[in-house]
């Protein structure tokens, strides 16, 4: 359940609104990188985490803050758009807010683009989703800088900073999520990816360049196993084979991806048969079994 509090996380004060300003701040209210993308992202992801009590707590956690960032944005973009509503040069500033939207705050980016569900990045492979996170944190941090630059008004900076911050910490939190499960950071999934093919670097780009740009060389190319190829443009896909598709990445690659605690209803904690495995009742324990075999 959800309970408001009528309080802001941070509290909030502007000097001169600036409409403009405010337009632009839209960005990390309805924009794709903005505050409710985190937070249905984080909040969707925990609801349908079943297999990690520990990391679905985690995401509901940061889900939640993220909904207390939307409101402190809400209450500056509100600050700053109060203009528009009496005065035609700042209604001017963004029609869609002053005249259809009364100059209040709704789920439109910075052009007016409707907010969308295609923002959120939710595969349910927790692994996945956490890479997911960190980068959309990344990201949300930028944008907050960006607007730093923009305006020139302390309070809005006081405000934006303590958000830009909370991005940093909420980075941290899932990076360590991720690196707690000790997984092979290249391993993802169930199935092996082909040998030969996984250590290939295509070199798909050549020749000389109109901006000084050539064919470079990188740790890219070496690193993690890799080896440069040249592509075989004319040749037929070889290499992939039904005899490589085979089955599940061994145990250790996968970290301790199988053995957090499990939520009551999760599926895999009867898939995972835990009167096999030295799991004790509660799901606790290291699952020896893979849940079930893929394509053998
Ligand atoms: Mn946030
Ligand atoms: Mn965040």
């Amino acid at each position: 359940m959800y309970h408001h509090v009528k309080k802001l996380m941070y509290t909030v004060n502007i000097g001169e609104p600036d409409v403009r300003f405010g337009n632009m701040l839209l960005e990390q209210f309805g924009g794709a990188n903005g505050e409710l993308v985190a937070a249905m992202q984080y909040t969707i992801q925990g609801w349908n985490c079943l297999e990690d009590l520990g990391r679905r707590d985690l995401l509901l956690d940061i889900g939640t803050e993220e909904l207390s960032h939307l409101e402190i944005v809400g209450a500056l973009i509100r600050m700053h758009l109060k203009p528009m509503k009496t005065n035609r040069e700042a209604a001017e500033a963004d029609p869609l807010v002053s005249i259809a939207g009364g100059g209040g705050v709704n789920l439109f980016d910075s052009m007016g683009n409707p907010w969308t569900a295609t923002y959120l990045k939710i595969t349910g492979e927790l692994d996945v989703d956490l890479r997911s996170n960190i980068a959309a944190e990344a990201r949300a941090k930028i944008v907050y800088e960006r607007l730093i630059d923009h305006t020139q008004d302390a309070g809005t900076i006081d405000a934006l900073q303590f958000l830009m911050t909370r991005e940093i910490t909420h980075m941290k939190a899932f990076s360590a999520a991720l690196e707690s499960m000790e997984k092979n950071p290249f391993s993802i999934g169930m199935l092996k990816p082909t040998p030969g093919i996984v250590d290939e670097y295509f070199n798909g780009s050549t020749g000389e360049g109109n901006e000084d740009d050539t064919d470079m060389r990188g740790p890219w190319m070496t690193s993690n196993g890799l080896h440069l190829v040249q592509p075989k443009m004319d040749a037929p896909g070889g290499g992939l084979s039904v005899q490589d598709i085979n089955g599940k990445l061994p145990g250790e690659d996968r970290g301790r991806q199988d053995d957090a605690q499990k939520a009551s209803t999760s599926p895999g904690r009867e898939a995972l048969q835990y009167k096999n495995s030295d799991a004790d009742e509660n799901g606790a324990g290291t699952v020896k079994k893979p849940a079930k075999k893929l394509a053998s």
